[in-house]
């Protein structure tokens, strides 16, 4: 096989075969990752120019009832700091959010069972009154049917809920006792019910392989997700995994750019993960096809207890100040922020 044939075939076809797939990861050089990044950039710039959109993340919980083994707001973790937010906090983040351009705000937590169906149509309902022309995204975890519909009933717009890895084996060895086939569901029930769904998966967990790498491309490129949020696994201390690796900018760049081929149009954040490994991980991310970036909203008090792996970038980042400095950098960077809700195109 020709590696840049593949390449070109992504870029031409947006598909390639589960044999070319394992082919190009085994087998990508200098030279052919050049390639590849020049031509997720262009597909990118078909559908988007040189355009970032903007996400305002507020961290409403980290409460968890799971024990996924990576991730430092386990249950089982007793060093957690655990904390949550309640109507009237998130209000105000999202307003503060809303004055400084974030058009779409992002509630994030750990399975949480504070945020009931009742409290959670609570939440949406107060955003969506204070600001009915905001996008509203959630990433709460694993819910039934019924309380998804109820939540998308209630306004919600988007929903994130990485499937974390499409192989069962690794999924079922980094999650204790909970069911993959579940976790791919509840993403089938979000995208049925209407939310622009996001799935995604974490790179260079312990014992992946690029046949893993190759299920979680194949997996995207059947599910077309709207969004897809991909970033390398980090350890956390105090977490069964702590003494493992964290996956690599350069790796994790590479599946940013076969996504970006793979599926267009999709919305594909530079992750704060990718950013925490390397001080120029959201450059190399976005050149690379990715066109979201999620900075924090979450009150100063509360931000150093969402932690979820080691040395998380940008913590104490001053929202107002960060928000310019950030455009400022994208700009030196040839990128242009834009103020809008930045939906996928296929949802406008
Ligand atoms: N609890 C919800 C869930 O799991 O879907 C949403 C919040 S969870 C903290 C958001 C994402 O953080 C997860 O989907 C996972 O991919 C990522 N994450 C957790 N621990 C991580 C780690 N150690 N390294 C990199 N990403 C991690
Ligand atoms: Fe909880 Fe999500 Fe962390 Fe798993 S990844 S422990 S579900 S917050």
């Amino acid at each position: 096989m020709d590696i840049k044939a593949i390449i070109q075939k992504l870029y031409d076809t947006n598909d390639a075969s589960r044999e070319e797939l394992l082919y190009l990861l085994d087998n990508i050089d200098d030279d052919s990752k050049k390639f590849l990044i020049d031509k997720a950039y262009k597909t990118r710039y078909k559908y988007f120019k040189n355009t970032v959109f903007m996400r305002g993340l507020i961290e409403i919980s980290s409460y968890c009832k799971k024990d996924c083994l990576y991730c430092g707001l386990r249950r089982s973790n007793k060093n957690a700091q655990r904390y949550r937010l309640d109507v009237d906090d998130i209000v105000e983040c999202a307003k503060r959010g809303d004055e400084l351009g974030y058009k779409t705000i992002v509630l994030q937590g750990g399975e949480d069972a504070f945020y009931t169906d009742e409290k959670m149509i609570q939440i949406i309902k107060a955003i969506k009154k204070e600001l009915p022309n905001n996008a509203l995204t959630l990433s709460i975890g694993e819910r039934s049917y019924d309380s998804y519909k109820k939540l998308y009933e209630a306004g919600a717009d988007r929903f994130l809920l990485r499937h974390e890895s499409a192989t069962k084996s690794l999924y079922e060895s980094i999650h204790n006792n909970e069911s993959f086939e579940e976790r791919i569901r509840c993403l089938r029930n979000l995208k049925e019910i209407g939310f622009q769904a996001g799935a995604g998966f974490m790179v260079g967990l312990p014992n992946q392989t690029n046949e893993d790498l190759v299920n979680d491309l194949r997996f995207i490129k059947e599910l077309e997700p709207a969004m897809c949020g991909i970033g390398p696994f980090i350890p956390h201390k105090d977490t069964p995994l702590r003494d493992c690796s964290a996956g690599t900018i350069e790796k994790t760049v590479i599946l940013l750019a076969i996504t970006r081929l793979l599926l267009p149009k999709v919305l594909l954040p530079a992750t704060t993960a990718l950013s925490s490994i390397d001080s120029n991980g959201r450059n190399e991310g976005l050149r690379a096809g990715a066109n979201v970036i999620m900075p924090n909203l979450s009150p100063m008090s509360v931000r150093k207890k969402y932690s979820l792996y080691n040395n998380k970038a940008f913590i104490l980042d001053e929202d107002a100040e960060y928000r310019d400095s950030i455009e400022e950098k994208l700009k030196e960077a040839g990128f242009e922020l834009v103020v809008s809700r930045g939906d996928n195109p296929d949802f406008i």
